[in-house]
């Protein structure tokens, strides 16, 4: 007896895509046949005739109930809220940060985290460790028994980001000994990039020059800087055999940087954001313009192109967020480089987004839409194939997608915050229905799931994904 038959989709699979059936019981996919071979019992048929059937979404960079920059005691949107929006926007599994500050160790981090997470999700979840500064010794001991605790994925940052911020960059040296551990343990670098000696003295030749408001962020994170910190980075994992996935690549010379070293055989792999592709650093002239900002900086319209066609060609991986929810008020607050609110919310109109501009707009296939949404995001951080597959024993996270749904998003559309960047946007193509692993969660523009139903998914990543560019 089934408990679901998802009938007659366009189902796409790592097998290809086709008009199947997906057979599912209890929390998991247990069959794939052709149209109307699934005929025992069966507790519910959905129709997917017209739709797309894809795994569900996996979102590998949000920051939920984070310290807002500059804002002490304030946090972006808690878990309820963001796994919510993320359903409805058929996201099913959210990867967030469990940061070690100084003066407590990784356990304990992730301890804050499910502290956090447990009991106040709707979604499924797990946690990159992100580690600050000076990483100390004892901290960086842990990293085996972290990996083997189900966290593979270790975040630095190479820079401070903002001027008068000391305790974010790890230098050089302790990058490499993180690397060395990580890799050695068959984790992955999870890495923020930006040269911090160019990023800081621009800051300061910025200021001096008057031309310190927010429109003027692409001129503080350059280009420039993009390109000499990846390939710092890259020749630092050439040295200590580590793998590499750098979030949020804005630059065609991130792109390049990254090309490269996967030529040389090299695991090295790249995010970017549906804002980068959607947006260029034109837009900060907009009144308000600065809503559109998330760190490193938008580049320029020949970068955004770049950046579809890293997508298009396999150059990059992954289409994440870097969700940083906040309200509106908060998002605008800031009117300088050194004080704009980085991120956004963008979890619900990632997947729709991603449809509309990639498969609707540019032609990606389905199959490329599955691998950067869902399935790559699963293979390097250590879901798959748990997540990110339509398969016989997968979770049965499953999204419909209805490639007719052609209209203009509305605020009324969306579940989170008071504003979104993609307001007003032309979509082709929305998700219709979420299943979470066998349960229907979002149906008809209703959650029908329980807070607390989202679980902390453990994690491990082939080895092989760690050893050559796999995705
Ligand atoms: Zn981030």
């Amino acid at each position: 007896m089934l408990d679901y038959i998802i009938r007659g989709g366009q189902v796409v699979t790592a097998g290809g895509v086709g008009s199947w059936d997906v057979g599912i019981q209890g929390e998991k996919i247990v069959a794939i046949t052709e149209t109307g071979r699934l005929t025992s019992d069966v507790g519910r048929v959905i129709d997917a005739s017209g739709k797309v059937v894809v795994p569900g979404g996996i979102e590998p960079h949000a920051h939920v109930a984070a310290p807002i920059m500059g804002h002490a005691g304030m946090e972006t949107a808690p878990p309820d809220q963001v796994s919510r929006a993320a359903l409805f926007g058929g996201t099913t599994t959210i990867v967030d940060f469990a940061i070690q500050y100084p003066g407590i160790d990784i356990f304990q981090a992730i301890d804050e985290r499910h502290g956090r997470w447990r009991g106040n999700a709707y979604a499924d979840y797990t946690y990159h460790c992100m580690l600050l500064g000076d990483i100390p010794a004892a901290v960086m001991a842990q990293i085996p028994q972290v990996i083997e605790a189900g966290f593979p994925t270790f975040k630095i940052f190479t820079t401070n980001i903002r001027p008068n911020v000391y305790d974010r960059m790890a230098r050089l040296g302790h990058m490499g000994a993180v690397m060395e551990e990580v890799a050695a343990n068959n984790g992955l670098m999870v890495v923020h990039a930006e040269d911090d000696d160019i990023v800081q003295f621009l800051y300061t030749r910025l200021k001096e020059q008057g031309t310190y408001d927010w429109t003027n962020m692409h001129r503080a994170h350059t280009n420039m800087s993009e390109d000499i910190s990846f390939r710092r980075v890259i020749r630092a994992a050439e040295w200590t055999g580590a793998a590499v996935y750098f979030v949020h690549v804005s630059a065609k010379e991130g792109v390049q940087a990254i090309r490269e070293a996967r030529g040389k055989g090299l695991p090295i792999y790249g995010e970017t954001l549906h804002n980068y592709v959607s947006f260029t650093a034109d837009d900060y002239q907009k009144s308000n313009g600065m809503k559109y900002h998330t760190y490193p900086s938008l580049k320029s319209e020949e970068d955004r192109q770049a950046l579809w066609q890293g997508l298009l060609q396999g150059d990059l991986h992954t289409m994440a967020t870097d969700e940083y929810c906040t309200t509106f008020a908060l998002k605008i607050e800031g009117k300088e480089i050194d004080n704009v609110t980085g991120g956004h919310n963008g979890c619900e109109t990632r997947m729709g987004i991603t449809f509309t501009e990639g498969v609707a707009q540019r032609g990606m296939s389905l199959e490329q839409f599955v691998a950067i949404t869902s399935t790559n995001a699963a293979r390097l951080l250590g879901l798959y194939p748990r997540k990110g597959a339509i398969a016989p024993g997968s979770d049965a996270d499953v999204v419909l997608i209805d490639p007719n749904v052609h209209k203009t998003l509305r605020m009324a559309d969306l579940h989170i915050s008071d504003y979104s960047i993609w307001e007003g946007w032309e979509i082709h193509g929305w998700p219709i229905l979420t299943m979470l692993r066998g349960k229907v969660v979002v149906e008809d523009d209703r959650l029908l799931s329980e807070l607390g139903s989202g679980q902390c998914i453990p994690r491990k990543i082939d080895p092989l994904m760690l050893t050559r560019p796999m995705c």
